[in-house]
């Protein structure tokens, strides 16, 4: 059941950073997961604060570094859409392009997306977890198909967004605003493991919120791609993925960042894949190394140890792609 609360709709900035700093209240952007979150209960407000037209928070734009700028109301459709994203940062433009439903693309942003809460059922259900304070992880021995592989610990959650991951291999940043002022986090360093704080998916203090994501200079010799496994072939979260950011000099592999998606509490970059392809030709016996090297350390739970082999394979097929 949906408990009561106080809606408002922030004036600016500053007015909602003010009515944010409470811990009973919620910034509400495109409210697709934040609602859904308070009706289960896994979330609780006493205000929810509306940001969703803030124009400081609109807009695709280009940095005078030579990035890119994207508000945190940027709808995930706008960055699908984009020509400058397809072009340059590509893995953004296909991992936008497989978020959920064309309606949720519409009203879901691109902030939203990298706040959103985890999808796990006890943690959505009625159940006490330990990520909602409680003494106990109940996939660890339960239902736990779709958790993670790496990084669970007291908690084995799998970060929901597609989006994540892409940007961690582009290098992203957020721009963050909050009752202290203003910080740039890189996103590599944004988002918390459980055995750091098993209440929390990100850095975010009390009160701050996301006003903007940075996207770096685009390098010309880089290639990006999001690649995504899921259940159905319509919405669904990823059973597993991969964002790759590749530059190759020669036949060689001379730049590369490797992020997993849809197997452990957080975007997961794997440094054992790119040192298994750095200075490497990508041939057969590269991309072999590669699949093995993504799932090293690999704990599957009861249920989920298919991710295993489903990691290897969506490694080295998007790694494949890359192949002169
Ligand atoms: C059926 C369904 C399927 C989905 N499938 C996928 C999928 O396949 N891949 C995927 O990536 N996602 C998926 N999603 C998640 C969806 O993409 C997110 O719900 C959406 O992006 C959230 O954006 P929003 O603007 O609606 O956020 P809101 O619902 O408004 O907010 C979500 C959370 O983030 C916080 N928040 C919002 N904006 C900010 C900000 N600027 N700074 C700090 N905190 C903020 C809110 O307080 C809240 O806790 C799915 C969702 C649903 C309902």
């Amino acid at each position: 059941m949906l408990r009561t609360f106080a809606y408002v709709r922030a004036g600016s900035l500053d007015d909602a950073l003010k009515q944010l700093d409470a811990a009973s209240s919620r910034a509400h952007a495109g409210g697709t997961d934040l609602l859904g979150c308070l009706r289960d209960g896994a979330m609780t407000a006493d205000t929810v604060v509306s940001i969703g037209h803030l124009a400081d928070l609109k807009g695709i734009a280009p940095t005078p570094d030579g990035g890119l700028r994207l508000g945190a109301l940027t709808t995930i459709a706008e960055i699908a859409g984009h020509a400058v994203i397809k072009d340059k940062y590509s893995a953004l433009s296909q991992a936008a392009a497989v978020v959920a439903s064309p309606q949720l693309r519409n009203q879901g942003t691109i902030g939203g997306n990298l706040c959103q809460r985890p999808r796990c059922w006890y943690f959505r259900g009625d159940y006490e977890c330990s990520r909602k304070g409680g003494d106990i992880c109940y996939a660890a021995d339960g239902e736990n198909q779709y958790h993670a592989i790496f990084g669970g610990s007291l908690c084995h959650i799998v970060h929901p967004s597609d989006t994540a991951p892409a940007l961690v291999a582009l290098g992203a940043s957020v721009r963050v605003a909050g009752p202290k002022g203003a910080r740039v986090v890189p996103l590599e360093t944004f988002f918390v493991l459980p055995d750091v704080d098993v209440q929390k998916e990100t850095v975010l203090g009390q009160g701050e919120i996301v006003t903007d994501v940075l996207l770096p200079p685009a390098d010309p010799g880089l290639k990006s791609s999001y690649r995504k496994v899921r259940a159905r072939g319509s919405w669904d979260f990823a059973l597993a993925g991969v964002a790759l950011a590749i530059a190759m000099k020669g036949d060689r592999v001379d730049k590369a960042r490797v992020v997993l998606s849809g197997v452990a509490p957080i975007p997961w970059r794997s440094t054992g894949v790119e040192r298994a392809i750095l200075g490497q030709k990508l041939d057969a016996r590269t991309l072999s190394r590669a699949a093995d090297a993504a799932v090293a350390g690999a704990e599957p739970l009861a249920q989920n140890g298919y991710k295993v082999p489903l990691v290897r394979g969506v490694v080295e097929e998007a790694l494949g792609a890359y192949m002169p």
